[in-house]
């Protein structure tokens, strides 16, 4: 099974290496043929050939079975027509990744993790208020004069019916409940056509629950009610910014695992960025990534029905569980006295262990 392996920017090839060490020990314990295909991205290929994504690397992504991204740093970028190519952004739109599955849950001593958060965020990856890819062509932000700005929101009933789709499916491998978030009453059109399309996806699941609420309610809920909560499923933006918060409060944005999903692709990357203010120090918290790649091998066991792969996902993530209840292996993010290669390092051995 090749798995093309883009590490991308600052923190991203320190923990795209740790990923790849703790998928070495998974692939031995569990007689998994896995092959990393490695291509440079991000400003380390702009400055040898001036683009942040060769043609190279994104044709690898295309061809592999999965996808291993690490954050890109976007924000250091130069503009598109110099070669700043928005690398996750890019690799979404050209593999038709349309889902973004990010899971949030507090673990047994991790500081901070709010008691009862285990959900799981499902967010539309395609379109909503993403100015540098909504539109088949042109720019979804302009002035029309100087002291204006406006900015497009693109909602499709095509995109909205399939992330329901998948939020409906999750939901049925988990508690069978679906909160779906927006704000109908005051976006009238673009949430009412998303919400209208889900409401029709809910009605082929009679065994999985449906309930809307606002996302200025839903901000507050998710902190002080996280047990409400099974699978959230929003548009592009809101689900951006949810994810980033419930992942928050279960401890850390270290911890954000995120698949992104399309109906033949699937590409592993963090919900945190490329973290450029701890970059080169060793100490940036690769479970994000870790759990990121557990979630690809889990979908990669789904779609090939081997199902070594999913059972090297579950031990993968039981492995990252008990490391980060440790504080000698924990990252400083979290507390700990660990470091990147220190985490990594304890997520083999307990896959080694045979824990
Ligand atoms: P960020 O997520 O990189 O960092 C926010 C804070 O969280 C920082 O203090 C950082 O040190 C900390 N942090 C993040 N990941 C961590 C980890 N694994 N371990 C320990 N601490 C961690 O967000 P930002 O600073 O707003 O963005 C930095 C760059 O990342 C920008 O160029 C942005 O465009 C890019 N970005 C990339 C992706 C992606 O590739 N998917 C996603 C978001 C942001």
């Amino acid at each position: 099974m090749k798995l093309a392996v883009l590490p991308g920017d600052d923190i991203g090839p320190e923990i795209t290496e740790a990923a790849l060490s703790v998928l070495d020990a998974a692939a031995t314990r569990f007689g998994l043929n896995l092959e990393f295909d490695v291509h440079e991205v991000g400003m380390a290929a702009h400055r040898r050939i001036g683009t942040t994504l060769p043609a190279s690397a994104l044709e690898a992504a295309r061809t592999s079975d999965g996808v291993i991204l690490g954050p890109g740093g976007m924000t250091a970028y130069p503009p598109r027509e110099d070669g700043g190519i928005n690398i996750p952004g890019t690799i979404r739109r050209q593999l038709d990744l349309y889902a973004n599955i990010r899971p949030a849950r507090s673990r047994a001593g991790v500081p901070r993790a709010l008691p009862g958060l285990d959900c799981v965020i499902v967010r539309e990856n395609t379109e909503g208020f993403y100015a540098d890819r909504n539109l088949f062509q042109g720019y979804g932000e302009f002035m029309p004069t100087a002291d204006v700005a406006i900015s497009l929101r693109l909602i499709t009933a095509k995109a909205s019916h399939r992330i329901g789709r998948v939020a409906f499916e999750t939901a049925r491998q988990r508690g069978r409940h679906v909160t779906m978030v927006g704000k109908r009453h005051v976006l009238q059109v673009t949430d009412g056509l998303f919400m209208r399309q889900v409401e029709a996806v809910a009605a082929e699941y009679p065994d999985v629950t449906l309930r809307e609420i606002d996302v200025d309610a839903m901000a507050a809920d998710l902190y002080t009610r996280p047990d409400q909560f099974d699978v959230i499923l929003t548009t592009n933006m809101f689900g951006d910014i949810l994810s980033n918060q419930a992942v928050a409060l279960s401890g850390g944005l270290g911890l954000a695992a995120a698949l992104n999903v399309g109906d033949g692709h699937a590409a592993a990357n963090a919900g945190h960025g490329s973290a450029p203010d701890i970059a080169g120090r060793g100490i940036a918290n690769p479970s994000g990534i870790i759990l990121s790649s557990a979630l690809l091998l889990r979908w990669l066991g789904t779609r090939s029905g081997n199902n070594a792969l999913g059972a090297a996902a579950a031990a993968i993530e039981a492995s990252v569980d008990r490391a980060l209840g440790d504080s000698d292996c924990r990252t400083r993010d979290l507390g700990g006295e660990g470091d990147t290669k220190r985490f990594a390092k304890a997520v083999a051995n307990g896959l080694r262990d045979k824990g």
